[in-house]
């Protein structure tokens, strides 16, 4: 067996250690004699599976005891039309701070349902900074300020919240949740497709304040109502068992083999770091974000030149580095390197540059 060096932005790599666990459980989940896939979500031994996963997840990040977790599906993307159909409705109103194609997706779903404001945007200089942002430029009347805390395609992040008054803060942290510590009591709502840092795609996780629940708008799906998952703990339809399960696998990994939120950020930094440093001292790849707001999870990178750039990509995939291809809006190469991806991936990716560097 021989594994590649996978800088996918998502679906993107896992640990080993879940991996080989889901492998050795796969046909019977801890004597049941049966997978997890297979069991119903009502029994008791999968009961455990999502209890487990919920306590670890408000272990990790120290989720206080008056947000709900939600195990939901339909993507980050359905949370674009879930959050202002639940809780666009004392004003219509909510403020927007436009730092990529994900918050322009929002933003522009969001319309749909109420005023939507721009408070900022970086889209001037392709998105490649994070706005400064004052509270005088927030709406006064705003049920809430959406923001993208970390831009997949662009790989700029915010590192600071920006001062908004008592509005919640509503976060997609998609590509970045379960990288480094953050205190959940600064936000309304935290909402993150799986598939970058916390499991497989067809889980969409969502932590939110338990004053945000119980004001959807009439004629909200039922399916679209967080109350319907607050008061079912997530199970008011069947939930994505096996996704949760990885997810929770994923948990004991953060919490058992890295040693922890903490331990979990300084391996990123030291990644990201070491990435960084060598596109600084490089003559040939250069980032494309301003130093400030680097992204600890997504590194975009260019030579300045597209044909050495597609010969790049295609040298490092033969040599088992995959996936490095840049978003389309922004040409050239990014190499995500999420929680999962092993600090050896990134040094020998750095050598595999190096010696590409030298040759042409
Ligand atoms: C990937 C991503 C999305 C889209 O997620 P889906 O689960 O595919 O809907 C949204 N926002 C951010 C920041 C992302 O990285």
């Amino acid at each position: 067996m021989s594994r590649v060096y996978n800088f996918s932005a998502g679906p993107s790599t896992l640990p080993e250690w879940v991996l080989n666990k889901a492998a050795s459980e796969m046909l019977d989940y801890e004597g049941s004699g049966q997978s997890v896939m297979e069991m119903s979500h009502r029994s008791k031994v999968y009961s455990s599976i999502i209890e487990s996963c919920e306590s670890l997840l408000r272990e990790i990040l120290s989720i206080p005891d008056n947000y709900k977790v939600l195990f939901l599906q339909g993507g980050a993307s359905s949370q674009f039309a879930m959050v202002p159909l639940n809780i666009m409705n004392k004003n219509g109103k909510a403020d927007f701070v436009l730092t990529g194609q994900w918050a322009k997706k929002a933003y522009a779903e969001a319309q749909k349902f109420g005023e939507c404001n721009v408070v900022a945007s970086s889209a001037d200089k392709t998105f490649s900074y994070i706005p400064k942002l004052t509270p005088d430029m927030f709406s006064k009347d705003a049920d809430y300020v959406h923001i993208c805390y970390n831009n997949t395609i662009y790989g700029t992040r915010f590192h600071e919240l920006p001062d908004v008054g008592d509005k919640p803060i509503v976060a997609d942290m998609s590509s970045c949740i379960l990288s480094e510590p953050m205190d959940v009591s600064k936000y309304g709502i935290i909402f993150a497709g799986a598939q970058k840092n916390m499991g497989p795609a067809g889980l969409t996780v969502v932590i939110i304040r338990e004053d945000l629940i119980g004001n959807a708008r009439e004629g909200t799906p039922t399916m679209f109502d967080y109350k319907t998952h607050a008061e079912n703990g997530s199970m008011y339809n069947t939930p994505p068992t096996y996704a949760i399960y990885i997810c929770k696998l994923v948990l004991d990994w953060i919490k058992n083999e890295v040693g922890g939120i903490e331990a979990m950020k300084k391996l990123n930094e030291e990644k990201a770091q070491m990435f960084y440093d060598y596109l600084d001292s490089s003559k040939m790849f250069k980032g494309t974000v301003v130093k400030e707001d680097r992204s600890l999870m997504n590194i975009p990178f260019v030579t300045g030149d597209e044909e050495l750039d597609k010969k790049f990509v295609k040298e490092a995939d033969a040599a088992g580095f995959v996936n490095l291809k840049g978003h389309r809006s922004v040409g050239g190469m990014r190499a995500s390197i999420y929680n999962a991806m092993p600090k050896q991936g990134v040094i020998d990716l750095i050598a595999f540059m190096k010696e590409f560097e030298k040759n042409n």
